[in-house]
């Protein structure tokens, strides 16, 4: 199986022609049929398997199909994440894939000044990739608008409960519409992500690698 057999867009073929990507990883080819067909997924999958791309890309093609003029300064993509190394690169992954599409990625984390990120929100982005402390922290200043999210990723579950992040991520899952596509991804599936996943996801497909 080569990219090209998975239906995908002209400008996302000619960004992995970019970096040299001929073959989707086994979670690539499993997971973007399914986030085509707007069903939920619940992944268990370590990091190094190519999980990133496995949801950036489908959703990213999604987003194509209906551009909104980012006039709108709407969020339309949310992807929370544990730490900032892997916010980093989940955005260096949008952004690879997003390089011919008109859509706008950023990245918030903390430990560094607000107002560049309370900037480039107000400028309007499309998709938001976020650590919980600093997602809720400029939420909270009325910079962040999830009320009309399309999709929302939790990336590396179990590192968001290893960590301490289990009450903001609640927090955040009530502050966005109940009408969503969802995708939780975890390494490993203890008790209280298996719950949180029963709660958050809708009939999802599950994918292990
Ligand atoms: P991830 O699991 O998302 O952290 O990805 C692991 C690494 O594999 C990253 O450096 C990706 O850029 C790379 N990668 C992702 N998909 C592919 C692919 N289909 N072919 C080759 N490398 C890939």
């Amino acid at each position: 199986m080569q990219f090209k057999d998975l239906k995908l867009i002209a400008p996302i073929l000619n960004a992995l022609d970019a970096v040299g990507y001929t073959n989707p990883t086994p979670i690539q080819e499993q997971a973007i049929p399914v986030i085509f067909d707007k069903k939920d997924i619940l992944g268990c999958a370590q990091t190094g398997t190519g999980k990133t791309a496995a949801f950036a890309i489908p959703i990213l093609q999604m987003l194509s199909y209906s551009k909104v003029k980012s006039v709108n300064k709407r969020i339309r993509v949310l992807v929370m994440t544990p730490t900032r190394e892997l916010a980093i690169q989940i955005e260096e992954n949008f952004n690879t894939y997003a390089k011919d599409l008109p859509i706008k990625n950023l990245v918030i984390f903390g430990g560094v000044g607000q107002q560049p990120q309370k900037d480039a929100l107000r400028r309007g982005i499309d998709v938001l990739i976020a650590t919980p402390g600093r997602l809720l922290d400029l939420q909270g200043q009325g910079f962040v608008s999830l009320d009309e999210l399309e999709y929302f990723v939790l990336d590396e579950a179990d590192r968001m409960l290893d960590m301490g992040f289990i009450h903001d991520v609640k927090r955040v899952i009530k502050l966005i519409p109940s009408k969503r596509q969802t995708l939780l991804f975890s390494a490993t599936m203890p008790a209280e992500i298996q719950k949180l996943a029963d709660t958050i996801l809708n009939n999802p497909v599950k994918i292990e690698v």
